[in-house]
């Protein structure tokens, strides 16, 4: 979440009196920006991070009974645009320590209809890519990393929307950049790159040509204009999120049953979300801990109380393939994130650390 200030006003307001209102020259700089971001050649912008994800998958021209194997720890967009691009969603288990896809799970799911490997950065964490893009060369597998929550992190150096096949990021209201709505796909690949830009407008390259069935997913210039302001913020956007988490993780570790988030060796977390898992040694449990700091005025949430596909809506739906994961669903009982972002003063931090050491005891 950015709170938005002067100069995301100035640029809506030159947008609303350029008369062009969707997809043009502000589109351009929001794109430009997120391949500067990410270090990536191509950045295709989108309506949201549903659609980015949906679309990437799209690109790919995947055939019924082709299967994606993503994580069973995630927002349920992950598992909608799989299911939206027509294909078969796989759940691999995750590490407990960083939340995010075990690639020895992944590797056990592959079968011959596998296409694409789907792992998601949860919280603003990598996850493990390395692994994952071994297991994507062996099998010849396409990856797309949802990076709906880690603008700007980085794994082994190298800053995601890079690292493989396709990346895709969500500018929603409550992400780590924002535009209310948006999203964008990055990718090295110039093929996939045209597909996708053909995919976003009708198939349209030029007007009133279809070369492809396609969609409208475009971007506007006023949502647009409200991210563009905030690339230039990044840095220490990142780096206050950083010295939060750094706080929380010095002020909460040692208390029993609490466990502190970890930082993959190497990785830049984004930080995202702050999430502290509460275990069975722990004197209160998961939800008496959200409830007493929601008691106390602490924004606390649990993201998520259920593995992705453990929903009614999903059991029994042919595309939606599980044998359960444990670990996931455990995991599921014992998170409790905190608030983490940007615009936390030095007294809020206080008080939140306060009130989790208070909420976690007898
Ligand atoms: C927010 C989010 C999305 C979807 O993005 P929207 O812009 O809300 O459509 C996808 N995956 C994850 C992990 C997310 O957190």
């Amino acid at each position: 979440m950015v709170k938005c200030g002067p100069e995301e006003e100035a640029l809506v307001l030159q947008v609303l009196r350029s008369g062009s209102l969707t997809q043009g020259t502000m589109v351009q700089r929001f794109e430009a920006l997120c391949c500067e971001m990410t270090g990536a050649n191509h950045a295709i912008a989108v309506n949201n991070g549903t659609t980015a994800l949906a679309v990437a998958l799209e690109a790919l021209q995947l055939q019924p009974g082709d299967e994606v194997i993503t994580s069973a720890f995630t927002f349920v967009a992950t598992l909608n645009a799989i299911l939206a691009a027509g294909a078969t969603a796989r759940f691999a288990d995750i590490d407990a320590d960083d939340f995010n896809i075990s690639p020895t799970s992944a590797a056990d799911l592959v079968t011959k209809r596998t296409r694409v490997v789907l792992p998601v950065h949860l919280f603003g964490q990598p996850a493990d890519l390395a692994p994952l893009n071994d297991l994507a060369t062996r099998h010849d597998l396409a990856i797309v990393e949802d990076a709906a929550q880690a603008h700007g992190a980085r794994y082994h150096g190298t800053r995601l929307g890079t690292t493989a096949g396709q990346a895709t990021f969500s500018f929603y209201a409550t992400k780590n950049l924002q535009s209310g709505e948006g999203g964008v796909v990055t990718t090295d690949d110039d093929a996939l790159a045209e597909r996708l830009r053909l995919l976003r407008n009708h198939g349209m390259r030029t007007r009133y040509e279809y070369e492809i069935a396609g969609h409208n997913y475009r971007l506007t210039e006023l949502a647009a204009a409200v991210a563009v302001p905030q690339f230039a913020r990044l840095a220490d956007i990142m780096a206050a999120r950083a010295a939060n988490a750094e706080y929380f993780s010095q002020n909460l570790s040692g208390l029993p049953g609490v466990v502190t988030p970890v930082t993959r060796p190497d990785c830049e977390h984004a930080w995202h979300q702050y999430t502290l898992r509460i275990t069975s040694d722990c004197p209160a449990t998961r939800d008496e801990v959200v409830r007493r700091l929601n008691e106390a005025a602490i924004g606390a949430m649990v993201y998520y109380p259920r593995a992705v596909y453990d929903y009614d809506c999903y059991r029994g739906h042919p595309r939606v393939i599980t044998n359960g994961c444990p670990v996931a669903e455990r995991v599921a009982g014992e998170v409790v994130s905190i608030p983490v972002h940007q615009h936390l003063s030095e007294s809020e931090r206080d008080e939140i650390a306060t009130a989790v050491r208070s909420a976690v005891s007898a």
